[in-house]
């Protein structure tokens, strides 16, 4: 493999440097450096940001690989700017044992567009049951550190107990998707004004909350680590914000899509809105972009939920839930966070990488833009301007929201430890 000089651009949005990669690893960082025998990679204009991570990512595989497969999951991330994707446990068989997420580990890195580490399902089968095999999961080839039923609610507190428990032993985190199961029986959307008039059945914002109140108050009392997945009320971010000021081990995540979207959409009955937790009230919106920005909420999670075209073009009550997120992310936290001053480039990169690799406990990612350090990297043209087409992605799947809108910034590249995977803003 040979060197790499990116010349101008900005890390972390300051000011103007040259970073020079030789092989696997940063070699330079600096003004005026000269370029040898290197690639030169011309970013004048462009922010350097650590290699993304996000905490969740759906690749499907295995089981539905009609919408995603691990190769075309991993490319979509790449597009999107991402050096690493927590892979989650809904799969068919369910990632709950070894055998499963040192599977889906491999694939990874066979195709070598993105580290994938997978997510151990927290019982078995997703079924709220039974504990899974944690320990087998983390002592596996794919040292697995996140552990969610993700789609699925760990309902039973006794069972989130024992997991919170468990986990602690390997510096492990259950990641919670707060549903409480009896509130949102064949709920369709966000309860409120909207819900009343459309006389869809509400999703209550209580029936999150309640579950973020019940596991920061577990994991405090067992002395353990909750993360929770989709923060998507006003509500929640209170919750996180009290128990974080109690000094209990407690992060959480928002969707780029709860940062933008609101229940109106549900207005055109276009299930590409349909999404679980379901979209909510422009002031939840506002609290959550404020809880992102002052740090209540650690990190940005995409929750990427490909489907294939006939899950979707249906009528909304038989409509699957989630959207694709992996390849429009950036330019959402963009359009939200950056450009509205609510976040700098330094804040992104805190966000959208550091702090998911610190929660995932993963080596080698979200990693200061420093000589020594692993080239895991991400060039982005901030002044970019363009309508997302949802043909164009590399994702097997199009269930977009932000089909024709326009969007700021573009991924001109992605480096894989010294390995574009992106340039020029394809795919290598
Ligand atoms: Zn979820």
């Amino acid at each position: 493999m040979g060197k790499i000089l990116i010349r101008g651009a900005k890390p972390l949005g300051g000011e103007p440097q040259d970073v020079l990669i030789d092989g696997e690893t940063i070699a330079a960082v600096g003004s005026g450096l000269e370029a040898g025998d290197a690639t030169v990679v011309e970013a004048e204009g462009q922010i350097l940001l650590p290699g993304l991570v996000d905490l969740h990512t759906h690749l499907r595989e295995p089981g539905r690989e009609d919408s995603e497969t691990v190769l075309t999951g991993t490319r979509a991330a790449a597009v999107g700017g991402y050096t690493a994707v927590h892979a989650m446990a809904n799969t068919f068989p369910v990632a709950d044992t070894a055998g499963v997420v040192e599977q889906v580990w491999r694939l990874g890195k066979e195709h070598g567009y993105c580290d994938v580490q997978p997510v151990g399902a927290v019982t078995v089968g997703l079924e709220g049951k039974k504990l899974a095999e944690l320990g087998a999961m983390a002592d596996s080839a794919a040292a697995v550190r996140v552990f969610s039923d993700d789609g699925k609610c760990v309902d039973d507190a006794v069972i989130m107990r024992r997991a919170l428990e468990y986990v602690k032993a390997f510096g492990g985190v259950v990641a919670q998707h707060a549903q409480e199961p009896r509130l949102t029986e064949g709920a369709q959307m966000n309860e409120g004004a909207v819900s009343g008039e459309l006389g869809l059945t509400g999703w209550p914002s209580v029936a999150e909350e309640s579950v973020i109140a019940r596991d920061v108050m577990l994991a405090a009392h067992v002395g353990s680590r909750v993360h929770i997945c989709h923060l998507s009320t006003a509500g929640s971010v209170e919750i996180v914000r009290w128990a974080k000021s109690k000094g209990w081990d407690v992060t959480a995540e928002v969707t780029p899509h709860h940062l933008l979207l609101t229940d109106e959409l549900v207005r055109t009955y276009n299930p590409v809105y349909k999404v679980n937790p379901p979209l909510r009230t422009e002031a939840d919106v506002m609290a959550l972009r404020e809880a992102l920005a002052d740090g209540t909420i650690d990190c940005v999670a995409t929750d990427h939920a490909p489907h294939p075209r006939e899950d979707k073009d249906c009528e909304w009550a038989a409509a699957a839930m989630g959207m694709v997120g992996l390849e429009t992310a950036l330019s959402v936290v963009q359009h939200t966070m950056v450009d509205t001053g609510l976040l700098d480039w330094a804040g992104v990169a805190d966000r959208m990488s550091l702090r998911p690799a610190v929660i995932g406990r993963l080596a080698g990612h979200g990693r200061p833009v420093s000589a020594g350090e692993p080239a895991n990297l991400t060039l982005v043209d901030p002044a970019y301007r363009g309508v997302v087409n949802p043909a164009a992605f590399a994702s097997r799947s199009r269930n977009t929201p932000y089909e024709g809108r326009e969007l700021p910034g573009r991924v001109n590249a992605t480096f894989l430890r010294g390995k574009a995977t992106v340039l020029d803003g394809k795919l290598t």
